[in-house]
């Protein structure tokens, strides 16, 4: 048996852009390979699609396993040979006897020992060249954010409700997928949630609300090779989401019944409601309704000018040596209460389509309309100059940029 290595501290994060979204890798290239590297990866490598710079993709690329259950085995296995360079581990339990039934990840002289140190040092019993990042704890609210902010694609193997709707919340902040799969007895479902490319597994409510993964199982049982074969098409669909590879589960269910073999699929829409990814993308699809309508005949070539996040900043500091002006949200009312620029007036896009501003505004006020990243904020604008107003600017980027550019405590949901 190995030791169990584990890596305190991450490797160093390099600076990448956002994520892409589907239809693009996640990660940067690792560099180039000696030969015990390239043997090691032959198979990949010779595979058309994957080739050498997908393997050097994925021996770049970083992925959370949040909860070490069953579908996390796999997961791990694979991951570990495919050689992606680092996987964060989370989970609270030891290694138990009942966990072997399904996790081969785990020896049995393993009982006792910290899940994570052994899903470390069964991850380095196939590849020691992967790093891997234990953290013994919960994932919640209060630190998902910044414990998985690194990572490429968010894989959830806590088949608990309250940690899915903590990972959903996540994935939608970050714009990171989030690989799911959840399963009972002799069956089991696997997604990909990917807002706003797609829902996210809170736009569908009808996913069980279960409580307790071990009181589940204890309870309902759970056959061995069906979180196998789970967690295989999750680790499937985490390696092909990392290179862009074919086409992801977005938006769709997968099930599969042991007992017959067979596997069905249903087909999953975002919620427009949803609490969780949902609240700009619906105020962006009513905008986009709304630009359907042609406004007044050449009124349609206007654009707002752009303020930056900066400039704005020094505007706000010194007023005394700008012209005066007005800060206006446009964002709905949960929004503000989660985070909002000091002073700001605040009426909904819908209002200022309807001509609320009017009541507020005088022709000649000067305004400077925000939103969560510019997009409702220029729309609003544009009502307010065909309504009449000349002296009204937009926030470029919104709150994203200015928490980017001035505020990094700004909460942004
Ligand atoms: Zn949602």
């Amino acid at each position: 048996m190995s030791p169990a290595v584990i890596d305190p501290e991450p490797s160093p994060a390099t600076a990448e852009p956002r994520m892409p979204g589907p239809g693009h890798p996640l990660t940067d290239m690792a560099g180039e390979f000696d030969r015990a590297t390239v043997q090691r990866y032959a198979r990949h490598i010779a595979t058309p699609g994957i080739g050498m710079v997908g393997q050097r993709r994925w021996s770049a690329a970083r992925v959370a396993v949040v909860g070490l259950g069953g579908l996390a085995s796999p997961v791990l296995e694979y991951l570990a040979g495919a050689g992606v360079a680092e996987i964060l581990v989370a989970d609270v339990d030891a290694v138990e006897l009942s966990n072997l039934q399904r996790k081969p990840i785990f020896a049995t002289e393993w009982v006792g020992r910290p899940k994570v140190e052994a899903a470390a040092a069964g991850v380095h019993r196939i590849n020691d060249r992967v790093t891997v990042r234990p953290v013994e704890g919960y994932v919640t609210e209060e630190n998902a954010l910044e414990l998985l902010e690194r990572y490429d694609v968010i894989v959830d193997c806590t088949d608990h409700a309250a940690s899915r709707r903590v990972l959903a919340r996540v994935s939608a902040e970050l714009g990171v997928p989030h690989v799911w799969g959840s399963v009972e007895q002799f069956g089991g479902r696997v997604a990909v949630w990917w807002p706003p490319y797609g829902p996210c597994s809170e736009c569908t409510p009808d996913i069980e609300p279960s409580s307790s993964t071990e009181l589940k199982f204890t309870e309902a049982g759970v056959f061995g090779p069906v979180t196998g074969q789970v967690g295989m098409v999750m680790v499937s669909e985490t390696l092909k989401l990392l290179l862009a590879l074919g086409e992801p589960l977005l938006g769709w269910i997968l099930h599969v019944d042991t007992l017959t073999q067979q596997w069905t699929d249903d087909r999953r829409a975002a919620d427009p409601q949803c609490p969780v990814c949902r609240p700009a993308a619906a105020n962006e699809r009513a905008w986009a309704q709304t630009e359907a309508i042609p406004l007044a005949a050449g009124e349609d070539a206007w654009e707002p000018p752009l303020i930056g996040a900066t400039t704005l900043q020094e505007m706000l500091q010194n007023r005394e040596e700008f012209e005066p002006f007005v800060l206006l949200d446009v964002r709905g009312a949960h929004e503000r209460e989660v985070a909002s620029l000091e002073g700001s007036f605040h009426l909904e896009l819908d209002e200022v389509r309807q001509g609320a501003a009017r009541e507020v505004f005088g022709p000649h006020d000067n305004v400077v309309v925000y939103c969560r990243n510019g997009r409702r904020s220029a729309e609003a604008a544009r009502q307010l100059h065909a309504q009449g107003m000349q002296g009204v600017y937009v926030l470029d980027g919104g709150l994203m940029q200015w928490a980017q550019e001035v505020d990094p405590d700004l909460p942004i949901w």
